[in-house]
């Protein structure tokens, strides 16, 4: 080996400096087998040519990645701005003659089983090769979650490696079949619920996962019942625990306390032991049972039959209360209305969709007349399109027959947008006007009072109120309001 590199000694020392700077250097030049390459060298790195280029000036060559790495782009050479072209045909003939052997020749020496890489190869295949070298190095890389197995293989070896040797290699408990990776199959094999154990009482074969409930119905698992000491099986001793003759107990009449034997005895004599009459059912003591009589049977009799009504009144109240609370929160009639209205779910809200400029009264009612529990309410006038547009109250046959407003009896006590008040009964009222005003989006409160035969309204937006004098006469009133135009808009606030 040392002789290739006679006459080059000079340089030897120089030129293995650069290499270590250059990280991308491929070969050395003790690799080189056949050709003395003193005189195919790039001059800037001082290796045989590495994908050779020329300068279109000097003529001179350099590795296609020395040139490109300085920092100008000026030849290093002849120092012009130049051109770079391809490397003379001469070269690149001269350079392809080279044999080079493979740069891993030396890896693993230090074990007898491996000398290395002894391919010799040709100068154009040497990329090709160095990249499927059997002695190039690669990370095993198997994960298990987030951890990752790091050991380093030639790439002849890591299919063994991964197969035969990792620890982070696919093995299958030979229990339950499932995969772990092998560094924790050693672990799952001792506890995997699969397995087979014996029981400790009966050494019977079971799996671990059955060994609690094999404990339940083993005969040989023996325990002391803890009022006689006999010896039972587990699955025996409850039972016997409860019938057993030395078990002490309680007499449900008389609370003195027995052996379950000699309490066998007793509650057949036990002045206090409870009895069921047979004919009213009452419960009362052996010795209350010697009296008891017909008229007794009858007096129990009433009392419970007086306790279920009792609580049937009970559950009534309870159930009127529930319906009451129902009943008070006000909502518009899906019925009661006229079909140009439309309501949204939860029928709290009324909005015009009619777009034919026919003009009418379209009127929405709520679903229920005002009552002493719905006598008041809150309108937002969210769109207010005309002087059309009123609010107060009405009866059904409002809806089914067209009213004339000039006249009383129309079934109408309202005032509308532009303070116009209908009063159905009351000529100097009806028909008039008044300071009352409606705008969008104003806060509108009407009360009932049923009482003193009046409606009174509060516009709270604008801060006006009115007063219309009405007549119930035991009629059903509705809430309403009184739409016209499309786009008219109202909403109820509880
Ligand atoms: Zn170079
Ligand atoms: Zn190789
Ligand atoms: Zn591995
Ligand atoms: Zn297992
Ligand atoms: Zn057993
Ligand atoms: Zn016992
Ligand atoms: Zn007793
Ligand atoms: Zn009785």
């Amino acid at each position: 080996m040392s002789k290739q590199f006679e006459g080059q000694n000079i340089i030897e020392g120089y030129h293995i400096e650069v290499e270590q700077v250059l990280s991308n250097v491929k070969y050395n030049m003790y690799q080189f087998q056949n050709v003395h390459p003193y005189d195919i060298k790039c001059p800037v790195c001082l290796n045989v040519y590495l994908d050779p280029i020329s300068c279109d000036s000097c003529m001179n060559h350099f590795c296609k990645e020395c040139y490109q790495q300085k920092q100008s782009t000026k030849c290093p050479l002849c120092s012009h701005q130049c051109e770079t072209r391809k490397a003379f045909p001469l070269l690149r003939q001269l350079l392809s003659q080279l044999k080079i052997r493979c740069h891993h020749f030396d890896q693993g020496k230090a074990s007898i089983m491996n000398i290395g890489c002894q391919v010799i190869v040709d100068y154009d295949a040497y990329d090709k090769h160095v990249k499927q070298c059997d002695y190039s190095e690669e990370v095993c890389g198997l994960v298990d979650g987030k951890l990752q197995c790091n050991v380093i293989k030639f790439k002849k070896d890591i299919q063994n490696h991964r197969t035969y040797e990792c620890n982070y290699r696919q093995c299958e408990c030979c229990h339950c079949h499932q995969f772990f990776s092998s560094f924790k199959l050693q672990m799952h094999e001792l506890k995997c619920e699969e397995a087979l154990t014996r029981c400790p009482k009966c050494h019977t074969q079971i799996k671990i996962k059955d060994q609690s409930s094999h404990l339940l119905i083993c005969d040989q698992n023996i325990e002391k019942c803890i009022y006689c000491s006999g010896e039972y099986a587990w699955h025996q001793l409850l039972i016997h625990q409860n019938e057993c003759p030395q078990r002490e107990v309680c007499c449900v009449g008389c609370s003195q306390k027995f052996t379950l034997s000699v309490y066998y005895i007793h509650q057949t004599n036990c002045p206090k032991f409870p009895q069921i009459c047979p004919s009213c059912n009452q419960k009362v003591t052996r010795e209350q049972f010697e009296n008891h009589n017909f008229k007794d049977c009858l007096i129990y009799i009433k009392s419970q039959h007086d306790q279920e009504i009792q609580n049937l009144i009970q559950k009534h109240k309870q159930l009127e209360i529930e319906l009451g609370k129902k009943d008070t929160i006000i909502k518009f009639s899906n019925r009661f209305k006229d079909p140009d209205i439309f309501l949204n779910l939860d029928k709290t809200n009324a909005l015009v969709k009619q777009t034919a400029n026919k003009k009418k009264d379209r009127f929405v009612l709520f679903n229920n007349p005002i009552s002493e529990q719905r006598k008041q309410w809150k309108f937002k006038c969210s769109q207010v399109k005309s002087s059309w547009y009123a609010v107060g109250i009405t009866e059904l046959s409002t809806l089914h027959s067209q009213k004339k407003y000039q006249d009383i009896g129309h079934g109408s006590y309202l005032v509308s947008s532009n303070g116009t008040m209908y009063n159905n009964h009351k000529d100097d009222q009806n028909s008039k006007e008044s300071d009352f005003r409606i705008n969008t989006n104003d806060i509108i409160i009407i009360i009932v009072d049923l009482e003193a035969d009046l409606l009174i309204l509060y516009n709270t937006t604008q801060n006006l109120s009115l007063e219309i004098e009405a007549a119930f006469e035991g009629k059903d009133f509705y809430g309403c309001a009184c739409l016209r135009t499309a786009g008219d808009e109202i909403q109820i606030i509880q």
